[in-house]
């Protein structure tokens, strides 16, 4: 069986080491070394001032939201996964969506000030498939209107962007280290901010508000990791030039090898270095998305429909009609892509792709 990701996993010697180390300091959570040690080569890694790491990519959207919605309305898009939305929804927000660009599948920035009333508080996009949003407009529009931005980056481990790192841009960026990511620590994610105030803002938001054991900042939450998965972070991050090695060499076997007078896919925006971290498929339409889907999964081959459904039509919103979103939500498959997926069955699958189609 091929599916859409396989979960990197390291050699378990490699883990074994960390986790003797664990027993050596017999200190589980709460920030022990192990933590901070990632947080020190991660930020090292992405060439980034500060980071916080957390329990997952979700809570660090919600203290996010939290923190700078003010339970108002939050331009938002409606081509991610699930969880940009509900996050703005379980923070009492209201999401108002625009529409995606056809070629980067990132939020329109030509349609957000149309959007904008005087109960918005935030622009919260997501930089899909690692491929950026159009950073240096968006952040124009939120200057003019006084709108804070949070970038939803869980899929953009490593990219840069003019030579700096994705996770630099907007008031707030957020990262999942879910197994299913690029980067993993089994669940896991991160809190990017360069603003010292509203770094130790988010900082304390994600440790129960807490300052020192007897007194509190402010309200806060449990978005702590623990050091079993700090971990898991170790022993991953020096495979990560490896692992994107492999996804360059898969990538690059798709472009040359699919059929593209009936298929397009994503367009990257310029002066990016990208992470190869999903390759989605363009079809001319859901029906010929389905025919391909099913003869691959006729041979065990599992790609995933990301993303989909359109965000806007689910039914805990009140979403207006997304009609380019809606479009490429119904046709686009992701296929099979990480680092060993070898050249006979890459071959198989692009045979059947082309010839189904
Ligand atoms: C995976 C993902 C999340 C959530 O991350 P978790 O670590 O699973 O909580 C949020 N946004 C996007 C776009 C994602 O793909």
């Amino acid at each position: 069986m091929i599916t859409v990701t396989k979960t990197f996993f390291p050699p378990i010697e490699d883990y074994q080491f960390q986790l003797q180390r664990i027993w050596n300091n017999q200190w589980l959570t709460n920030r022990g070394a192990l933590v901070l040690e990632l947080e020190e080569k991660l930020k090292k890694h992405l060439s980034v001032s500060n980071i916080i790491i957390t329990n997952n990519g979700t809570i660090p959207l919600q203290i996010a939201l939290k923190l700078l919605g003010n339970c108002g309305e939050i331009i938002t898009t409606p081509f991610s996964y699930v969880a940009t939305t509900a996050a703005i929804v379980w923070e009492n927000c209201t999401p108002i969506f625009v529409d995606i660009h056809p070629e980067y599948l990132t939020i329109d920035e030509t349609k957000i000030e149309a959007a904008i009333s005087d109960k918005t508080t935030a622009i919260l996009a997501t930089h899909v498939f690692g491929n950026p949003c159009n950073v240096e407009a968006i952040e124009a529009i939120a200057k003019k209107h006084n709108l804070k931005v949070i970038y939803d980056a869980a899929h953009a481990f490593g990219v840069t962007y003019n030579n700096q790192s994705i996770f630099d841009y907007g008031d707030v960026s957020t990262c999942s280290f879910h197994a299913t990511k690029l980067f993993h620590t089994g669940e896991g994610g991160a809190l990017f901010c360069r603003d010292a105030s509203l770094q130790h803002q988010l900082f304390y938001s994600h440790n129960f508000g807490h300052n020192g054991p007897l007194d509190f900042y402010g309200l806060g939450i449990n978005g702590k990791i623990s050091e079993l998965q700090a971990a898991m972070g170790l022993t991953v991050l020096p495979y990560m030039d490896i692992i994107l090695k492999g996804r360059e060499e898969v990538f690059n076997y798709y472009n040359t090898n699919l059929n593209f007078s009936k298929l397009k896919t994503i367009k990257i925006r310029e002066n990016t270095m990208w992470n190869y971290s999903y390759y989605p498929l363009i079809l001319q339409s859901e029906e010929v998305l389905l025919g391909v889907q099913k003869a691959l999964n006729e041979q065990q081959i599992f790609p995933r429909r990301y993303f989909y459904p359109s965000l806007n039509t689910i039914n805990y919103v009140f979403g207006t009609l997304m009609p380019m979103s809606e479009s490429i939500s119904s046709r686009v498959l992701c296929l099979p892509l990480y680092e060993n997926l070898s050249i006979e069955h890459l071959n198989k699958i692009v045979v059947i792709i082309n010839k189904a189609l």
